[in-house]
């Protein structure tokens, strides 16, 4: 073997709630686990307020702060944490067989079993006052940071099924909801319309779009939202509404792009795991988070699964 070839037995992926349980489990099955962070160290959570859903923390907590206790606790069993970015992987397809993986364009790995935690980013519009006000204002998460709104009004951006969920979800929490429809129909499924339709505080706004999140500073300094300027894109008229928040629900890519053409996805590019397990169609390669999950994407069951992931390792491992 050549001396700049590293040989692991459990490589993880990612280091959100996901890859640091699988993490957690892992080193404490004496996997000896490498994790590699990703580009965004800690997932999703970092880029939320305060997490007020994660059991075992009655006064809530910062999601920063949530992910630095999850990686000390990750390390706190040995676990190696690397900042690093999965450039390439060639997964073996042989029970037993050894993943090759780079990091950052050099370092090579090889890997007796893999760990994708990878996750899924939240898409955004791509307006520069949207970027500026995240974390001010401006979520994808309404189950994380709706309450801050509570009483207040609202905004949601999008049409499918997210978007309704997350409006009727804000509805219950918030003043009024107003839903920002690009076309003049809706994607999402007829049922999840009616409940739109049916809730009396939201009011959709067809042919609408977003043309900029419009913020004002407050005492310290911070930057904080106030309002929404839309634009109907049939009459191109331009009109205000205030709101305190505005939530962007036009879906998320799960991060598979790395795994194109060797692991299985569903047409949404989301990692197939098999049955109730995590395992991927390739031996001793396991899939857990959001890069699996479309449906349930909060930061507890990405750690349930996470802790499946490293169980499914240990048993492979011993196994062979
Ligand atoms: P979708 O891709 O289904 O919908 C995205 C929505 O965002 C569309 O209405 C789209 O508009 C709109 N959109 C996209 N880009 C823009 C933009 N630049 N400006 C304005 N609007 C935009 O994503 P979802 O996250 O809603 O759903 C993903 C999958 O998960 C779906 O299969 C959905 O059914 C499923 N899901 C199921 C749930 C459930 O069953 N409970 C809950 C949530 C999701 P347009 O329609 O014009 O393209």
């Amino acid at each position: 073997m050549s001396e700049n070839i590293e040989r692991i037995k459990c490589l993880i992926i990612g280091s959100g709630p996901a890859g640091y349980t699988a993490a957690i489990y892992a080193a404490r099955a004496d996997l000896k686990p490498v994790m590699y962070t990703g580009l965004e160290m800690g997932g999703q959570l970092t880029t939320t307020t305060e997490v007020d859903n994660f059991p075992g923390y009655p006064k809530g907590v910062d999601g920063t702060k949530m992910m630095e206790d999850l990686k000390a606790q990750a390390e706190r069993f040995d676990t190696e944490v690397r900042f690093g970015v999965v450039t390439k992987v060639e997964l073996s397809d042989v029970v037993g067989g050894i993943h090759k993986v780079v990091v950052d364009g050099e370092k090579q790995i090889e890997a007796e079993t893999v760990i994708i935690a990878t996750g899924a980013s939240a898409k955004y519009l791509g307006l520069e006052s949207e970027e500026r006000l995240k974390g001010g204002g401006v979520s994808a998460c309404a189950t994380c940071d709706g309450f801050f709104y509570k009483d207040q009004d609202i905004v949601v951006v999008g049409a499918g099924d997210t978007a309704a969920e997350e409006a009727t979800y804000l509805a219950k929490i918030c003043k009024h909801v107003t839903m920002l429809v690009r076309r003049d129909e809706m994607r999402a499924s007829k049922a999840m319309q009616e409940r739109v339709f049916n809730t009396k505080n939201i009011k959709v706004l067809f042919n609408t779009e977003l043309d900029e999140v419009l913020g004002e500073k407050k005492a310290f300094g911070d930057e904080v939202v106030v309002g929404v300027r839309v634009v109907n894109n049939q009459s191109k008229e331009k009109f205000e509404i205030a709101v305190a928040g505005v939530f962007i629900a036009i879906g998320h890519k799960p991060n598979t792009d790395l795994f194109t053409g060797q692991l299985e996805m569903d047409d949404a590019k989301y990692l197939v795991t098999k049955g109730k397990s995590s395992k991927t169609n390739k031996p001793g390669v396991f899939a857990c988070g959001d890069v699996q999950d479309h449906e349930y994407r909060q930061a507890v069951t990405a750690a349930g699964s996470g802790c499946m992931a490293a169980l499914d390792a240990e048993r492979y491992l011993g196994g062979l």
